[in-house]
């Protein structure tokens, strides 16, 4: 049995893309529907980013997605930059006037989700979209199948990917789906999450001859760490005390406070961009339209960059029947994104040992990075990226 529907924005993927966009509609009065092929307890526990951009927080809070952002969330004032064992803090309020927010991003789907349900809008988790249709029409469709195998046909005005980066919406649009810019890197990241009291109050990004590492904070008793391992490296090949080994080599000069480590995943990442983000009336935002590297805390941060962009667009076309800003969507998103690209491959390149890396690779890395720290334009340039770019519309 088939069940049709009818919406004007049908959003593909309960994530910080979807669900954003959809928040962002129902204020101006547009109607969506938002499906997720996962269960509301998966979306609400699975751990991946933490840092949200000035920008993100400031949008979170005066859209009423989010209080909590500010309560249980904890402001950062800096991140250390450390090599040769050293440790030099970029303060961000003095070189840009912004800060960032560690808040994980689970935390941020739990309010959006609550959100969602509060203002009595459609959100069918459970419900895994198959492929979009007739993309070029006025009329664009998502075939989905329920929890229970039945058929939804979602028909919309317009249609949004924000199902990540093994998105399925990425077809309509680029013509496959795997059709973008990549980029591999020959290193992954190791995860670990622990119950010990911070060893920072700040994160600390560390490039050592070991490899790198980032000391990064949940809360006053849980921490999150990561250090860099191979791509082909699994999570059990460690005992937890090789663990607490593998990362205080790579941060010398600061000890760290260890804990049981209740955690451990390995994150393998890539550089990507689709080739189109726009394909007559369907849409790509967020990892669906382009995936960074996590060393520059981009992620999130940019997917919900692309909300902003959109939200405004379909506001043009479905308010007010003008889709110029539709129209401009991919040109004025791929700036930002490629600019987010940049530094978040910099980042990576600068505190990442490539295998085989010669004696002139770390001599140069060193320079760099001295060249970072020691120059008030370096720092500048890595708090104004890291901090954010003002989002578009907003100051
Ligand atoms: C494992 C992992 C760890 C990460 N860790 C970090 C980190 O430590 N630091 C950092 O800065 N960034 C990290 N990131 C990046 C950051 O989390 C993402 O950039 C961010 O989640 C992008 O949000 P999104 O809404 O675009 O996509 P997502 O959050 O991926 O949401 C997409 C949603 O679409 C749903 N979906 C997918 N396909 C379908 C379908 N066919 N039908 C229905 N629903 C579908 C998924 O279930 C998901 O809920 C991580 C990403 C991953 C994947």
């Amino acid at each position: 049995m088939t069940t049709h529907v009818r919406t004007r924005v049908a959003i593909i993927g309960a994530g910080p893309a979807g669900l954003l966009l959809s928040h962002l509609l129902a204020a101006d009065g547009i109607e969506s529907v938002v499906i997720d092929q996962r269960s509301r307890e998966e979306i609400e526990t699975t751990i991946r980013a933490g840092i949200l951009e000035q920008g993100t927080v400031d949008l979170l809070v005066d859209s009423g997605a989010s209080d909590r952002v500010l309560t249980v969330g904890n402001r950062h004032d800096g991140i250390e930059l450390r090599f040769e064992g050293e440790g030099h803090r970029i303060d961000f309020p003095s070189l840009v006037g912004r800060a960032v927010w560690l808040y994980p991003q689970h935390e941020v789907l739990k309010d959006l989700v609550a959100a969602r349900i509060a203002g009595g809008q459609d959100l069918r988790l459970g419900v895994t979209a198959e492929r979009v249709e007739d993309a070029t029409t006025d009329h664009p469709r998502v075939i989905a199948t329920g929890p229970d195998g039945e058929e939804l046909v979602i028909e919309a005005d317009f249609v949004v990917g924000a199902d990540g980066s093994r998105s399925v919406a990425r077809a309509a649009v680029t013509g496959s789906s795997t059709g973008g810019y990549f980029r591999e890197y020959p290193f992954a990241w190791f995860g670990i999450l622990c119950e010990a009291p911070p060893s920072s109050e700040e994160l600390i990004y560390s490039r050592s001859d070991e490899g790198f590492a980032l000391i990064s904070q949940r809360s006053a008793t849980v921490q999150r760490m990561y250090f860099q391992c191979d791509v082909d490296d699994n999570t059990e090949r460690y005992s937890e005390a090789q663990l607490w080994d593998e990362l205080q080599k790579r941060v010398p000069g600061t000890e760290l406070k260890q804990g049981t480590i209740f955690q451990r995943d390995i994150l393998r990442f890539r550089s990507f961009v689709a080739h189109k983000v726009l394909e007559g009336r369907v849409a790509l935002i967020g990892d669906a339209a382009h995936t960074v590297p996590p060393t520059g805390a981009k992620g999130m941060n940019l997917a919900i960059a692309d909300v902003v962009v959109l939200t405004a667009a379909l506001r043009a076309l479905l308010l007010e029947g003008d889709d110029r800003l539709v129209q401009a969507f991919p040109e004025t998103a791929l700036q930002r994104i490629w600019k987010a690209q940049h530094f978040s491959w910099w980042m990576t390149s600068m505190l990442h040992v490539a295998p085989g890396a010669s004696e002139f690779d770390r001599l140069r890395q060193i320079g760099e990075l001295r060249s970072v720290v020691e120059s008030e334009a370096g720092k500048t340039y890595l708090a104004e990226a890291y901090t954010g770019w003002p989002l578009a519309g907003r100051s």
